[in-house]
């Protein structure tokens, strides 16, 4: 504030505390404020004798005084001081110095010395009028006195009660010269700064000093209202020549500037910082004040208050409750707006929720889980047995006080085939919560897992969340679509899905957030997934596979009738009677509207169907109470997919392939043609590598038979081969479409059509012979969906039959082969033979062919989408 008073300000406030001091008149010289005082003093009119003029004017040029040692203070010729004394020799000096009006001041080199010798003085002081003496309260006494002139100590003069001394006046040359001007103003400046910044000085002073024109005065009465060492005091009193004086007198103030504008910059920086946490104590308090009114801050403090006796309540292991309630103390001690706050609140409360010790009872009764079972679900054979199986091991296992551990089982198979709702059926089975979760997609570690609390926001991995959903140590846990489960740089997902999983590790699963072991060993894993394939073989060792390999039209059907209409018709606001779907409707719906081996699509078009009958049955509306066929265009549009036969008619150069993916199989017909050209192979479709490689192989083996199959040798050199696996878009690999192109391509050769009612799978090679392929469940299902009755497959796959629904297999031909011929022999409308050999008179000599190096036919393949 003191900064930023105007010159102006500081004039008249000088004036008026000259006012003031005027009527003091040295009378009370108790002001509590002696500096003003002082300077009021020495430089206002009424001040004591002899102080016109010249310092020592009106002195004798030597003579006998007291001497008065100083301590730790200086009077200046001119100025008025008050001194503290309570020496006894100082109070006699000045005794004798109030009667003869003098007493010469003279420094201490010592301040400490209590009874200076005269070498203990310096020799140069100054007289100084003695004004009156005042006791204090204190019982000390004070004096005023008024320094006059500087003197130089002749001798010293004998005494034993005090200090005398013979001193010589001390002469000070007048000197006002420019260098004079110039020290002048320059030291002026510089204590304009000085008092501005010391707030000890008071800024009279330097209007008092503007006011001083001669330079000796000056420096003196600078050097007086200055918090200096007594060296330093002495030192100007000691320089005699004016400018001289002031010269010493900058520099002195120059580093007490240096000093003071450091000081304040400290002090302003640490005025800053005061300023803000005052602020924010201020704003803090207002809003708890504004809280306390509100009636929130009691809030607040039960919310602690809360948290604690949860805790107290809670059955919670040792290592999780102590480090609950480190947290919660570390909660309590911080002022509610912390950002910390929120978080440490959050960790407790995740503490609380989680499930630790609450577990539900199993259901082992076998019967009611089998009822339940057929009841929500149909066939699924092998996946309720074992189902059951484990319920009456576990039972047994309880009874004999044993442990056991719990399988993980895995379902396998296409989307929409129970897999879900199978688990969940268990769970209700067993008695259990249930839970699911999906793991599809999962790249980082951190979803499983959690991210340490260290990082914002950072909550539990999902697996603890959902642990929290289930509330019970004991769920059954579905992880859905294992075998999607992403990687990359954020690290290995499948990793931490291991450990949660292995019945080693999971009884203290480690939750980065969490960071207490967590037990999941009581869980009861279900996973699924689509196909085993894509898994990290440790975690597939890991499992216990239940495969769901699909369903043909008539469990479809089943299916519909028994639990998907009568479901979708309560989901729509329906009573059953208000609407009935006859079997042929849910065929159609099954050939037509959906291709899939899963009853998922299959349920959303009954939904359809289901939602247009509401919305007539809402607007009161006449509708039909039983869907015919022919409906389903008007409710659906037209039909999606075709069903049957491909073709109209057996084609040439045209085979049905089968292809099967996780999502289960599928009918692919390849195409073969011949164009004019010069005999090479062009592939389409998308084909990998290796289904180019068996076309090639397919090639092959047509030139080698050309002759067996009456294919005349020069068809190869005079056309180019195209062959077309259809939906080109779809990327395809596999070599299992090898007797599918060998068929279709001799077909085109020898112009003999193919059976649109035969589908085939197996791999070639280059003799003929036919290779065990994969997925043939799926490839047969698939067939038998597109209405394929006789399928061709390799002998060695024999063995994967068993796993086709018996149902199917009486439904279909299902061909086993071994090489080329057997496929063709089947496949073909008609037998292959050689071409009527040449009449025998046209017939040339026999002669060896050259043997031509065989072109080599360039592979054409669109690329991948
Ligand atoms: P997934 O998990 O294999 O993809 P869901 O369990 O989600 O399949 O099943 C899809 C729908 O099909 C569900 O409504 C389910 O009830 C029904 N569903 C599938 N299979 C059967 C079945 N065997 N019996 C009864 N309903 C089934």
């Amino acid at each position: 504030s003191k900064n930023k008073v105007g010159f102006e300000d500081r004039v008249t406030l000088t004036r008026h505390r000259l006012a003031q001091h005027k009527m003091y008149q040295l009378q009370t010289p108790y002001d509590p404020d002696m500096r003003d005082w002082l300077m009021a003093a020495s430089f206002g009119d009424g001040l004591p004798r002899g102080t016109e003029g010249q310092p020592g004017s009106k002195l004798p040029d030597v003579f006998q005084a007291a001497v008065l040692p100083m301590r730790d203070q200086m009077v200046y010729p001119r100025a008025v001081s008050p001194l503290s004394v309570g020496r006894e020799r100082s109070l006699r000096a000045l005794d004798v110095g109030t009667k003869s009006g003098m007493v010469v001041a003279l420094a201490q080199k010592d301040p400490t010395l209590e009874e200076p010798r005269p070498s203990d003085l310096y020799p140069i002081g100054v007289v100084c009028n003695v004004g009156r003496m005042l006791r204090m309260p204190d019982g000390s006494t004070t004096v005023l006195v008024q320094g006059r002139a500087r003197v130089r100590v002749l001798e010293w003069v004998r005494s034993t009660a005090f200090l005398q001394a013979r001193v010589q006046l001390i002469d000070e040359p007048i000197s006002d010269s420019p260098a004079t001007e110039a020290l002048m103003r320059a030291v002026l400046a510089l204590f304009e700064r000085v008092v501005m910044l010391n707030e000890a000085l008071p800024e009279d002073a330097y209007v008092y000093a503007m006011n001083v024109n001669d330079p000796g005065w000056l420096s003196d009465m600078i050097a007086q209202t200055l918090p200096l060492q007594m060296s330093e005091r002495q030192a100007i009193l000691e320089t005699i020549d004016a400018n001289a004086r002031l010269q010493k007198l900058s520099t002195i103030l120059a580093r007490e500037l240096d000093v003071l504008e450091l000081e304040d910059k400290i002090q302003a920086n640490a005025q800053n910082e005061v300023d803000r946490s005052q602020r924010e104590y201020y704003l803090r308090e207002r809003m708890r004040a504004i809280q306390t009114e509100l009636g929130e801050l009691d809030g607040e403090l039960r919310d602690v208050n809360n948290l604690r006796s949860r805790l107290t309540a809670a059955q919670v292991p040792d290592v999780a409750r102590a480090r609950a309630e480190q947290e919660l103390n570390r909660l309590a001690q911080l002022p509610s707006m912390a950002p910390d706050t929120g978080v440490l609140r959050t960790y407790i409360e995740w503490i609380l929720d989680l499930p630790w010790h609450e577990k539900t009872q199993d259901n082992l009764d076998i019967t009611h889980a089998q009822k339940i079972l057929d009841e929500r679900h149909f066939g699924l054979p092998k996946a309720k047995e074992r189902v059951l199986e484990y319920i009456a091991v576990r039972k047994l296992t309880q009874q004999q006080g044993h442990k056991m551990r719990s399988p993980i089982i895995c379902f396998v198979g296409p989307p929409g085939t129970g897999k879900t709702s199978l688990a969940r059926s268990i769970a209700d089975a067993l008695g259990r919560k249930f839970v699911r979760m999906s793991v599809g997609g999962v790249r980082d570690e951190a979803e499983i897992r959690g991210h340490r609390r260290t990082y914002v926001g950072a909550l539990p991995g999902r697996i603890l969340q959902m642990m929290k959903r289930a509330d019970t140590l004991n769920p059954l846990f579905v992880l859905d679509e294992i075998d999607k489960l992403g990687e990359d740089f954020r690290g290995d997902p499948s990793a931490a899905l291991l450990e949660v999983l292995d019945p080693e590790q999971n009884f203290e699963f480690e939750d980065h957030y969490l960071d207490i072991p967590y037990d999941l060993s009581k869980v009861l894993w279900v996973t699924t997934a689509n196909s085993l394939d894509p898994l990290p073989p440790a975690l597939r060792d890991r499992m216990e596979v239940i495969e769901f390999p699909g369903y043909v039209e008539e469990e479809k059907l089943e299916i519909a009738q028994r639990f998907l209409v009568p479901k979708q018709i309560a989901d729509n606001g329906l009573l059953p009677k208000q609407l009935t779907l006859s079997d042929e409707v849910i065929k159609r719906l099954v050939r037509e509207y959906t291709y899939e081996a899963g009853v998922r699509e299959l349920d959303r078009e009954i939904a359809k169907v289901c939602r247009k009958v509401a919305r007539s049955v809402a607007e009161n509306k006449r509708h039909v109470q039983r869907i015919n066929p022919d409906m389903l265009h008007k409710y659906l549009g037209p039909p999606q997919f075709d069903y049957g036969l491909m073709e109209e008619v057996d084609q040439i150069g045209v085979a049905n392939g089968l292809a099967w993916n996780e999502a289960g199989g599928d009918v692919m017909p390849i195409e073969v043609s011949l164009v004019e050209g010069k005999g090479s192979l062009t592939l389409t479709g998308s084909l990998g590598d290796v289904m180019q490689e068996s076309a090639q192989a397919a090639l092959s083996f047509a030139r080698v038979r050309a002759k067996e199959y009456g294919i005349s040798a020069k068809v190869f050199e005079k056309s180019d081969i195209h062959v077309h696996v259809a939906e080109g878009a779809i990327p395809k690999d596999g070599p299992s479409a090898g007797i599918a192109i060998a068929t279709a391509l001799i077909s085109a050769l020898t112009k003999v059509p193919v059976r649109r009612d035969v589908a085939m799978t197996g791999e070639i090679t280059l003799r003929g012979r036919v290779l065990p392929i994969g997925g043939l469940k799926e490839k047969i299902l698939a067939a038998h969906r597109a209405g394929l009755r006789t399928l061709i497959m390799p002998r060695k796959n024999v063995k994967d039959l068993d796993e086709v629904p018996r149902r199917i297999q009486r439904d279909m031909t299902l061909v086993q082969v071994g090489s080329m011929e057997e496929v063709l022999k089947i496949a073909m409308t008609r037998a292959l033979a050689p071409r009527p050999s040449v009449p025998a008179r046209r017939a040339r000599p026999a002669r060896v062919a050259p043997v031509r190096p065989p072109t080599k036919p360039t592979v054409k393949s669109t690329r991948r989408i």
